[in-house]
This record gives structure tokens, C-alpha cells and sequence, in this order.
């Protein structure tokens, strides 16, 4: 056998993290406010697996964007199918719309998602190789107004947690004037293609757009006067822009007018749109989400022609953002009483207590592995608790227990058999002194 100190621990895959103890307070709040915004505005919650066939991605995110290109977990599973994690979650979602036969429902239909995503790119501050996404989708209507509504939605996600954010909004035009503006676009790049960076010196044919969103410096210089979609839509596209941002107008959203927002997914068209915090400035943005239009996924994937709209959120960002901009969050329920034991068969009476307890919904706590009155005492003040009950074995011989009140510090014998109805009558009459009159 290998000597415990030989055996090296175990370490988090890279770009990999735990979401720990003290993190879970802001994605507690987080996932609340996802749940009631989801009740306000009537999208029902799905789950889609993790794991889909390869194919999904590539035809619905594009086998030539850097995601599909280099950042999917893909591999062969024991049947030799070709399987990725989910690197997002719109394909999966839109596959279960038209397997599922959504379309039959009335439209259109609103889902929502929340869970992991997996993408192998290169692990920095704000990405992750695997992160989690909260999504919307309204899938079944083209109309502008949808698209103002679920920006409104993750307008109000921002909100509800005091996060200060900008939509970023843009139009990627159609199938009719995307290709014209291309080609403005490509005469643009042409002469310049040599002082761009890498990477985008490969896009330029093959991606474009891509150019307009890379993060270095000198590109961003080399395209800040570079021609723009807006200018080159068709009368469809222009007003369906229009009129979203009319509706946006209405709803008093803040946005500002950004072509460089073309976003890294193949799906996209007209309306694509990010939020980004108002403490970042300029396009080196860290987008907290962004989502838009993709009225040709559901044909492309196989189904009937279904126009849509939709919109994700990387949640790692967000709590970032809630610590950066020091928001503050309610606190995981506490508890109101603990259950302090000295003594053998004080603590088998306790078990028993401590049972009936949270049989009547008591928040209570205990730590039944402690034998010292102090240790206990100590882990009572540390969780703030109303009343510690003790019992001790003067307590076992009298069938009574002390009850200390924790602020104070004063201690009262109680009947044991009475004490649950005492407890629960106490709370109640704390409850009623400690809620402010309105
Ligand atoms: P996307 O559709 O790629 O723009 O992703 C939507 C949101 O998911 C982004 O705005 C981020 O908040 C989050 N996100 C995307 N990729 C990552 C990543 N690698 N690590 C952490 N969050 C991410």
C-alpha cells in the first residue's frame, strides 16, 4: 500500500471552480431573483441534459466560431457517438422545442434554464472552463416587441440585484443585407488586414465580424471607423430596429448604440444586444450577458420555420460583480434556537427534542458532538441565535430545562414538556416587538 504522504491530493480541473460555503449567499439570491422573474414574466423552467450530440453545436453555433473551433469538451462515448458538453444552452433548447413538439403549443412558448456550461478556453479572471449560465427564450414570435421584453428581463435581473448595467445593442441585418454589408466590410479590411492581430488576420475571410469584437487594442484602433450593419440594413430589419428601440425608449431602459456587439454565435441575426456594468467603459467589455435574435436555429435544426429571441447570463460574472460593487445580500436563514446537551443521556433526550423541534417548524441547531457547555454556548452566539435550551443532568432528574435568553444572558427552568408551545410562544412574541410599524 502507497504511504498516505506519497499519494498526492487531488486538485480542481483548470478553469474549473467550487462554488464554497460563503459564496452560496449570493447565488442563493441570485437564483431567487431568477425564480421570481420567471413567475412575473411566465417563462417555465426546463432542463436540457449536458452532454448532446456534437452536430447540435456545430450546425447551431457554427463549426467555423472560435466555441465550436477549439473551446468544446468533445469525445466519443462508448457506442462511438460524437458527444460535447454544452458549451450554451440555447441548442439544447431549441432541439427539446422541436423533439418535444412545442410548436403545437400556443406561441409564443417562454423557457428558462440554469445550469453549467463548458467551454476549454483559456482560464482568466471572468472565465471559466466550466460556468454557469441563467437563460430566456421566447421562441415562436418575431415581433419587436419580444425582443424589447426579454431585454427588459435581463434589464430587471440587474435591477432586482442592484447592479448598475448598459445594454449594448445592435442589428446583424438578415440573410438579405448581411451579405451586402459584408462585402463593405471586407473592402474595409482589405488594406489593414496586415496590421491586424493574429487571430483576426485569420477571421477576416472567414469571420468578419469577429474583427470587430477582438479585444486587442490596436484592432479595436484599426476598426473603431469601420463601416457598421445599421448603416446597411434592408427596410425590415431597419424597422424592426426601430420599433425595439422605441419599445425600449418606452420601458426607460438605458442602452447605447454599439456596432461593435456582433457576438460569437453563428445563429444570431437583427437584434444582438450585451450588458455590460456601467463601471466598465468603452468596449473592453467583460459582458455579464447578452443574447438576440435567432429566427433561422429552428429550420436549421430541423424544425419549421420559428422565429425567435433569446438571452443568457453567466452567473460566476454576476456574483463577481455583486462582491465588486459590495451589494449587499440577505444573509442564508439562520436559526433561532440551539439545543445544548451535558451528559449521556441528556444528549440521547436532546436527539429527541431537537426532532420534535423542527417537526414544529423551529429553525433550531444544535452540535450534538460537543460535550462542554462552552463550545456549545460559543457556536449558539456565533449563529445569533433567540434562546439556547440546555440540558443538564439537574435538569434530567427535575424534567426541567433551562431556557437562556441569549441576549441577556438570562436563564429560566421550564417544564420539559412544556417547553416546545413556551419556545414557539416566545418567538412569536419576539416576532411581533421586532417587525417594524409601517
Ligand atoms: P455568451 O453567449 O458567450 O456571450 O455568454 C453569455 C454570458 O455567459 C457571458 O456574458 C458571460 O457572463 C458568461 N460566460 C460566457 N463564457 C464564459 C466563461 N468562459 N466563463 C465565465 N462566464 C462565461
Amino acid at each position: 500500500m502507497v504511504a498516505n504522504k506519497d499519494k498526492k491530493a487531488f486538485q480542481l480541473i483548470k478553469g474549473m471552480k467550487d462554488i464554497m460555503p460563503a459564496d452560496q449567499k449570493y447565488w442563493q439570491h441570485v437564483r431567487n431573483i431568477i425564480n421570481k422573474l420567471a413567475h412575473q414574466f411566465n417563462y417555465q423552467r426546463i432542463d436540457t441534459p449536458i452532454a448532446e450530440a456534437t452536430k447540435l453545436f456545430s450546425r447551431s453555433v457554427g463549426d467555423q466560431t472560435d466555441i465550436v473551433e477549439k473551446e468544446m469538451y468533445s469525445f466519443k462515448d462508448r457506442g462511438d457517438n460524437n458527444i460535447s458538453l454544452r458549451p450554451e444552452m440555447t441548442a439544447g433548447v431549441v432541439r427539446a422545442y422541436i423533439e418535444h413538439g412545442m410548436v403545437n403549443l400556443p406561441q409564443p412558448v417562454k423557457l428558462f434554464y440554469l445550469g453549467p456550461c463548458f467551454r476549454y478556453d483559456k482560464p482568466q479572471s471572468g472565465r471559466q472552463r466550466q460556468f454557469w449560465q441563467v437563460g430566456w427564450e421566447a421562441i415562436g414570435e418575431g415581433s419587436p416587441i419580444l425582443d424589447a421584453q426579454i431585454i427588459n428581463l435581463g434589464y430587471k435581473f440587474f435591477k432586482d440585484l442592484s447592479l448598475n448595467v448598459v445594454v449594448q445593442i445592435n442589428s446583424l441585418g438578415c440573410q438579405e443585407c448581411r451579405p451586402v454589408y459584408y462585402e463593405v466590410l471586407l473592402d474595409f479590411l482589405k488594406g489593414k488586414k496586415n496590421s491586424l492581430c493574429d487571430d483576426c488576420k485569420r477571421r477576416v475571410n472567414k469571420k468578419p465580424l469577429r474583427v470587430l469584437d477582438c479585444k486587442e487594442e490596436n484592432c479595436q484602433e484599426i476598426t473603431a471607423d469601420a463601416p457598421q450593419q445599421v448603416d446597411h440594413l434592408c427596410d425590415d430589419c431597419r424597422d424592426h430596429f426601430v420599433a425595439t428601440l422605441e419599445y425600449l425608449d418606452e420601458l426607460e431602459i438605458v442602452y447605447n448604440l454599439n456596432p461593435k456587439i456582433v457576438r460569437g454565435l453563428d445563429y444570431y441575426n437583427r437584434t444582438c444586444f450585451e450588458y455590460t456594468s456601467q463601471d466598465n467603459e468603452g468596449t473592453k467589455l467583460n459582458a455579464l450577458g447578452g443574447g438576440g435574435r435567432y429566427d433561422g436555429l429552428v429550420e436549421e435544426l430541423g424544425g419549421r420555420p420559428t422565429p425567435a429571441v433569446g438571452l443568457a447570463i453567466g452567473l460566476e460574472r454576476t456574483v463577481r460583480e455583486l462582491r465588486h460593487q459590495d451589494v449587499k445580500v440577505p444573509d442564508v436563514e439562520g436559526y433561532d434556537i440551539f439545543v445544548a446537551q451535558l451528559g449521556k443521556e441528556a444528549r440521547k433526550k436532546c436527539l429527541n427534542l431537537y426532532e420534535n423541534l423542527l417537526a414544529n417548524d423551529v429553525r433550531v441547531a444544535e452540535s450534538f458532538t460537543k460535550d462542554g457547555l462552552k463550545p456549545q454556548l460559543e457556536l449558539a452566539d456565533k449563529l445569533a441565535v433567540k434562546y439556547t435550551l440546555i440540558l443538564g443532568q439537574k435538569e434530567m432528574i427535575d424534567g426541567t430545562i433551562l431556557v437562556r435568553d441569549m441576549e441577556g444572558g438570562i436563564q429560566e427552568v421550564v417544564d420539559f414538556n412544556k417547553v416546545i408551545p413556551e419556545i414557539k410562544k416566545r418567538l412569536k412574541t419576539r416576532l411581533v416587538e421586532e417587525t417594524p410599524v409601517q
